[in-house]
């Protein structure tokens, strides 16, 4: 029975994920259309409207986007990558949105470390989790990003200092659509969760002791 419920819950995904892309896109279709008919009609506030309209535009965009990403085929290029070079590629995309924030940037990774996986996939669930850290901070400060080699695992650990994650919306994090944000898309950490269970890997989110939250990665060799 259980192991029945693992699979529907599974397959329940694909229709959640369905019912989540109609509903988020049309609402910014509706607003669209409510704001064109109020121009049509010639009322005044246009240039608001627009500023209004490009947004709900953008964030249709960025679903759609996301959602191309998901429905990719997942194509094989495996090989040992060094985690140093993809992790110093990602900061150095993502350093300009950093920067606007006065928040640093700290790397600790052995040149040597390598891993077996898919470069732009890994990249992209490192670029996710590095952009939900910077997003989370609303003071200039520090994320630090560590690599520990052991002998059975590998664990890349981004550790920002944001206002951590409330217990209480902990397990609807990397649900389709799930986001408290104004502008958020609410996919990045399931895309995340899928890339990494495509490649063994495992997801772990913990609260710091003093500030923030840390998202490690854990491979297994
Ligand atoms: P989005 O970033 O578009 O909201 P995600 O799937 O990346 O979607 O993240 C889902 C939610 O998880 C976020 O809206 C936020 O509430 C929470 N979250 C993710 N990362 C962090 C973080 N580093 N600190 C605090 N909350 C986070
Ligand atoms: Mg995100």
């Amino acid at each position: 029975a259980e192991e029945m419920m693992v699979r529907s819950e599974k397959m329940s995904v694909a229709g959640q994920l369905a019912a989540g892309v109609a509903h988020e896109i049309r609402n910014p279709l509706t607003s669209l259309k409510g704001f064109l008919q109020l121009l049509q009609a010639g009322v005044n506030g246009k240039e608001e409207y627009y500023q209004i309209m490009v947004e709900e535009i953008e964030k249709i965009e960025s679903i759609t986007s996301e959602l191309l990403f998901i429905s990719k085929p997942l194509t094989d290029n495996r090989k040992l990558e060094s985690l140093k070079s993809m992790i110093h590629d990602v900061t150095v995309l993502l350093s300009p949105q950093a920067k606007l924030k006065d928040i640093t940037i700290e790397l600790k990774v052995e040149e040597h470390i390598q891993i077996n996986c898919d470069r732009s996939q890994i990249k992209q669930v490192l670029i996710n989790l590095l952009k939900n850290a910077i997003e989370a901070m609303e003071a200039p400060g520090t994320i630090n990003i560590t690599v520990e080699d052991d002998y059975e695992t590998v664990e890349i650990s981004i550790k920002d200092e944001g206002p951590g994650i409330p217990e209480h919306i902990l397990h609807k994090l990397g649900e389709p659509f799930f986001t408290t944000k104004q502008t958020g898309t609410g996919l990045g950490i399931m895309i995340t969760k899928q890339i990494l269970a495509s490649h063994q890997a495992e997801l772990d989110i913990r609260q710091n002791e003093k500030k923030g939250s840390t998202f490690q990665i854990i491979f297994h060799k």
